[in-house]
């Protein structure tokens, strides 16, 4: 067994969101350019399929679908949300980026591979059910959350999201889901302005646990809210299955937000996920790129997740 592998495709590169866009081709070239050195030379790389829809519709509404699919242009962009850009390759990069989800939770779960890193985009986690929004077409992470669910069969499948924008799309989808968990810290009174405390999942639903810190958290508060509040809720909801919505642009480089932290907050952060995997979910751990803009301290950021991801 391959203890990590990786999934992407070509394909990511080519869904163009215009001039001076900051989720743009760069990062996947970025975190390519770092994945090149020798220590992940026998990470194995596997090509991302597209979903199947069946993936896709148990997220989202064939109407969501039908309309992010036709409103992909035959060249040129489309502006399908303020600030989502479709190029002609983008829907074959977004259902790239679900299906490369779910593969690696077909992975994980037939233990072929201990845990997987999709290093996709579009990225999701905004992506509601209904509506694309903030660079998302497709709700990935809950995509992946539901094939582990109704594909495999595991009972309590947790999305732990540590991107520094709330993810409003995965936990709009898994909201009345029964047998899922969505934890999330991001920067209060920012994009996408949801995950208060108070957003505590529906009824029979998902059980959501929402940590806003306020623009200027550093490393130490940052921990703090994982190791006092989601770390023993995610070890109570004792999953059976760990996805991380893996965003990097809490760093204190990245210009989208405005987070201190630095690479080694991400290992440390990568390392208490993994022990819960360890002690519940029989280290089943997919990983999915979402944020994430300064391209240095991103592909600095995934090789340190990556590095612990192979520690297992
Ligand atoms: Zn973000």
């Amino acid at each position: 067994m391959s203890s990590t592998v990786i999934y992407t495709h070509p394909v990511c590169l080519d869904h163009d969101t215009g001039e001076y866009h900051p989720e743009c081709a760069d990062r996947i070239r970025a975190i390519n350019h770092i994945l090149d050195h020798e220590e992940f030379m026998y990470v194995p790389r596997e090509e991302a399929p597209p979903a199947t829809v069946e993936q896709i519709l148990r997220a989202h509404p064939q109407g969501h679908y039908d309309r992010v699919m036709a409103a992909v242009p035959a060249d040129g962009l489309f502006e399908i949300d303020g600030d989502t850009m479709l190029s002609p390759r983008s829907g074959e990069a977004a259902l790239r980026s679900a299906g490369g989800a779910c593969a690696a939770v077909d992975e994980v779960a037939t233990g072929r591979a201990r845990n997987v890193f999709v290093a996709t985009r579009p990225p999701g986690h905004h992506a509601e059910r209904e509506r694309p929004m903030g660079f998302c077409l497709f709700s990935n992470a809950a995509i992946a959350a539901l094939h582990a669910r109704d594909a495999h069969g595991f009972k309590r499948v947790a999305v732990v999201d540590f991107d520094v924008h709330h993810g409003n799309g995965t936990q709009d989808v898994l909201w009345d889901k029964p047998g899922t968990f969505y934890a999330s810290t991001h920067q209060a009174d920012a994009f996408p302005y949801t995950g208060t405390p108070e957003e505590t999942g529906g009824e029979g639903g998902a059980v959501v646990v929402n940590v806003p810190l306020p623009a200027g958290t550093g490393p130490e508060a940052f921990r703090a809210a994982y190791t006092d509040i989601i770390l023993p809720r995610l070890a109570a909801f004792a999953p059976d299955f760990l996805i991380l919505s893996a965003g990097f642009d809490a760093h204190a480089a990245d210009p989208m937000a405005h987070f201190r932290l630095q690479v080694g907050d991400f290992a440390w952060l990568t390392r208490q996920l993994l022990d819960i995997a360890k002690a519940h979910a029989g280290r089943r751990v997919v990983s999915l790129l979402e944020g994430g803009y300064d391209t240095r301290a991103l592909a600095a950021s995934v090789a340190a997740h990556i590095r612990v991801l192979m520690e297992g």
